[in-house]
């Protein structure tokens, strides 16, 4: 199977500026490989830094240590050196996310929300209503709502427009985290049929999931997360 994700001796400590500059070692030369139809999870404790390496997976910070490495139209990209041009270009066409929560974009609509992505790619805007309305049918959203803005929706119906942007373009690589957290049972196996049709079309996956059932349906691999250390003054500073 093509490799299409390539994390190799990835290092993250964390400054915590607001108690005397203490470091958090986070991540400490992470290495993972994901290819084309696989889903690895992300396993550990709360804390353990699961939502570091996904964020790291989809360039949100600058690693200290290591190369992270993307097959982008073809071609490894490191996002660890790459220009913010070529992240977002990696972004747009490579990379799916599904953050924990919905970053609320004021003023337009559920449906252009979820719409955005496939038509920042080229897309016609008819294809990608098509599109997006089957998805939040899929997910039980609302008739009523995909013309309002998401703002005032409940957390569970946030997540699930989150959800449908995640998945309206067929993304090589789609990172997901805790996307079913806020969902109940039914919505879960929607989201889980959703992973297991990506998977199928060779979609590489990296997932954080809390319910080990969703965990069960969908990993073809566990990633345990090493404990984070606790905080340990600056070397410099203990000098
Ligand atoms: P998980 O997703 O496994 O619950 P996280 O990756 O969110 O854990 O966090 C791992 C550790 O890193 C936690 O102790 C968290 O407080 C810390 N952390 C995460 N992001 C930052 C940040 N931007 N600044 C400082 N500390 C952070
Ligand atoms: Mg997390």
């Amino acid at each position: 199977m093509t490799s299409m994700v390539n994390v190799s001796n990835v290092s993250k400590t964390f400054v915590l500026h607001n108690q005397n500059g203490m470091s958090l070692p986070v991540l400490t030369q992470a290495n993972l490989t994901v290819s084309q139809g696989e889903c690895v999870v992300l396993h550990g404790h709360s804390g353990s830094g699961k939502s570091t390496l996904l964020r790291a997976l989809y360039s949100n910070y600058l690693v200290d240590q290591g190369s992270i490495e993307i097959l982008h139209h073809g071609h490894w990209v490191d996002l660890a050196q790459a220009t913010p041009r070529e992240v977002l270009n990696v972004r747009r066409d490579t990379i799916g996310w599904v953050s924990q929560f919905l970053r609320v974009i004021p003023r337009i609509s559920a449906l252009e929300v979820v719409m955005q992505p496939m038509i920042e790619r080229g897309g016609c805007r008819k294809a990608a209503k098509v599109k997006a309305t089957s998805l939040l049918a899929r997910l039980n959203v609302p008739e009523h709502l995909w013309h309002l803005a998401p703002a005032t929706f409940s957390g569970g119906e946030q997540q699930r427009v989150n959800i449908a942007r995640g998945f309206i373009v067929d993304y090589p690589v789609l990172l997901l985290d805790e996307p079913t957290a806020s969902l109940d049972t039914e919505n879960s196996a929607v989201v889980v049929s959703l992973i297991n049709e990506a998977k199928q079309r060779g979609a590489a996956i990296v997932g954080i999931f809390h319910d080990e059932d969703v965990r069960e349906k969908v990993a073809d691999r566990l990633y345990a997360m090493q404990p984070v250390n606790t905080a340990t003054e600056l070397q410099s500073q203990c000098a």
